[in-house]
């Protein structure tokens, strides 16, 4: 298991949905009113995330005050602030849209549910337990270990 949990808020949507792809817990939340951020940063021990200077750090939970709006560099500095090591097996491990694990499921069970080309060429699927998409090692995969290989190798000359 993963041990990092995020509170991201809304301005950092697509950060979040990142970091779900990443295998991490991540909700979104709005910074009003900041005092149920708070709180819930706090009971379910998640390290804020914000672009928002309002919020404020604290001795109860962690905040990382995010410098960039772009995506590569919010990546990169939660990456080096927290110490976060991306694996390319936690990819894809939860839903992006939900926010839970996905669960493995026999390939005979999706075959209506994926493209035919997919179907020949995959033997591994995943599906979200709440939504109910499927999720297997493709392109977008391929693309996504590449893409945190860069991150990886560009944090560790900075
Ligand atoms: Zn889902």
């Amino acid at each position: 298991m993963l041990e990092a949990a995020f509170l991201v808020t809304e301005e950092c949507a697509r950060l979040a949905r990142w970091l779900r792809l990443c295998g991490y817990d991540a909700v979104l939340a709005a910074t009003y009113p900041l005092s149920e951020l708070y709180q819930r940063a706090y009971h379910e021990r998640r390290v804020v995330v914000t672009r928002n200077r309002r919020v404020t750090a604290s001795c109860l939970f962690r905040v990382v005050h995010l410098d960039s709006t772009g995506l590569d560099a919010q990546m990169q500095q939660l990456m080096h602030q927290l110490h976060l090591t991306i694996r390319a097996q936690q990819l894809f491990t939860r839903c992006d849209r939900c926010n839970i694990a996905v669960e493995p499921v026999d390939k005979t069970q999706v075959q209506s549910l994926v493209p035919p080309y997919v179907f020949q060429t995959q033997q591994t699927f995943h599906a979200c337990p709440s939504c109910h998409r499927i999720y297997w090692a493709a392109t977008h995969w391929q693309r996504a270990c590449r893409w945190l290989d860069r991150l990886r190798e560009e944090a560790s000359h900075a």
